[in-house]
């Protein structure tokens, strides 16, 4: 049997083998989407220097000893300015570009204004000596022209669509979309919706498992048939016309309607077959061919709930994240936390416990769900990651261990 390290590892090297197709599309189209190509700035933002404040604003050297300033012209935001008059301030506000030759901005606040007759703004008087180069941002202090503003391989969230946006980009090169069949195989599925006879399950794994990979962004062809090979063989064969990656779900283990892997084996081979771990031993790796003689990487799933959402999160996740063209970071499992234990534990094979993060006295502790039977998908729905136990040692209460956090 595989270490869970080994087998993650084969995962990643057999997704990264595979360089996804691009398409360009629309800002407003990006979101969740991972970006292709690397942007680049091509103007300064801010583009000018601009005030932080409502105000006014002047040149420092020109800051007279009764703080008394002429006011030469009214700028809002979105004008265009004259250059400053000597000896005079701007009425100005957030966001107002600052004139050729002021450099300093004092806030409203700090003001005495000064009208005549007809309410009109003359002058005003700086109530606080003000410091130099005060409430303005400069022009490029976001992004400098040039500059990367978003990196190749990034999930694009709402940050980076608005950062697109300030420097006018109206549309980038992203990777297309995956098209991920799953495939739940089991005699006492029921969809729901159906009523359950003696001995009947719904099929809450197909369900589970779509909604996961709707929010990574893949479109998802999702079936079910009975534990038949020929019927399990055709519908691989179908899904694999379409589909960039192929999931199944259950029928990996030994039993007697266990056809899943005789299936792979039919139309493709098995690479990776059980991995030291608990929950999620029966996991697979392999590949099949389509009937355009297409290669399409395939990664099967133990049945059991956990089983499943622990595989998918611990392997699947990863693959389709790196084959989808995604940056992943190095380091993003190797958050230790000190695990909440009633007595030590050394698992035969190295478990991953449905764990709460929570804080404790101002520390974060990782509390287990106290069921963690494999068939218990509550376990999942309250937890917010796992937390890896390892095999080759007892871990103690308080000892930290890794956290996976649920994505
Ligand atoms: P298997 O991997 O097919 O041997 O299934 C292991 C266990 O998971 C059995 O108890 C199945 O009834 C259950 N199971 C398999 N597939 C699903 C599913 N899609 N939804 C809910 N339970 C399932
Ligand atoms: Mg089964």
């Amino acid at each position: 049997m595989l270490s869970f390290d080994a087998a993650r590892q084969q995962f990643l090297l057999n997704a990264a083998a595979l360089a996804p197709a691009k398409e360009t599309l629309p800002l407003v189209q990006l979101q969740g989407r991972v970006l292709a190509e690397s942007v680049a700035a091509t103007i300064n933002v801010p583009p000018q220097d601009n005030s932080a404040m409502d105000g006014i604003a002047f040149k420092f050297s020109d800051y007279p000893a009764d703080g008394i300033f002429p006011i030469s012209q009214k700028i809002f935001a979105g004008m265009a300015a004259a250059a400053l008059k000597t000896q005079t301030a701007v009425r100005l506000f957030t966001g107002s570009i600052i004139p050729e030759g002021a450099d300093t901005v004092v806030l409203q606040e700090d003001c005495e204004f000064i009208l005549n007759d007809k309410d009109e703004l003359v002058s005003v008087k700086v109530l606080d000596m003000p410091k130099k180069g005060q409430h303005i941002r400069l022009a490029g202090e976001d992004i400098v022209k040039g500059a990367e503003v978003v990196a190749a391989a990034t999930v694009l969230m709402p940050a980076h669509i608005g950062l697109l946006a300030s420097v006018g980009i109206a549309e980038a090169s992203v990777y297309q979309r995956l098209r991920v069949a799953l495939l739940a195989t089991g005699d006492e599925l029921v969809a729901v919706g159906g009523t359950l006879q003696s001995g009947q399950i719904y099929n809450s794994n197909l369900p589970m498992l779509t909604a996961q990979l709707q929010s990574l962004g893949c479109e998802v062809d999702a079936r079910h048939v009975d534990d038949d090979l020929a019927l399990i063989v055709e519908n691989l064969e179908q899904m694999a016309a379409d589909a960039d990656v192929v999931l199944t779900i259950g029928g990996v283990s030994v039993g007697d309607a266990d056809w899943v892997k005789t299936a792979i084996e039919q139309l493709g081979s098995v690479q990776l077959w059980k991995v030291a771990m608990k929950p999620g031993k029966p996991v697979s790796l392999g590949e099949i061919k389509n009937k355009a003689g297409r290669v399409v990487p395939l990664i099967g799933l133990p049945g059991n709930p956990v089983s499943a959402f622990a595989t998918f999160q611990l392997f699947a996740l990863p693959f389709l994240q790196r084959r989808m063209g995604q940056h992943l970071p190095e380091n993003k499992d190797e958050c230790l936390y000190p695990i909440q234990l009633e007595r030590p534990r050394q698992p035969k094979r190295e478990e991953f416990v449905r764990v709460q993060l929570v804080v404790k006295n101002g520390v974060p502790v990782l509390k287990p769900y106290a069921h963690q039977g494999s068939g218990v998908l509550s376990s999942v729905a309250w937890a917010t990651g796992f937390a890896r136990i390892p095999a080759d040692k007892p871990t103690e209460n308080g000892d930290e261990v890794r956290y996976y956090v649920f994505t």
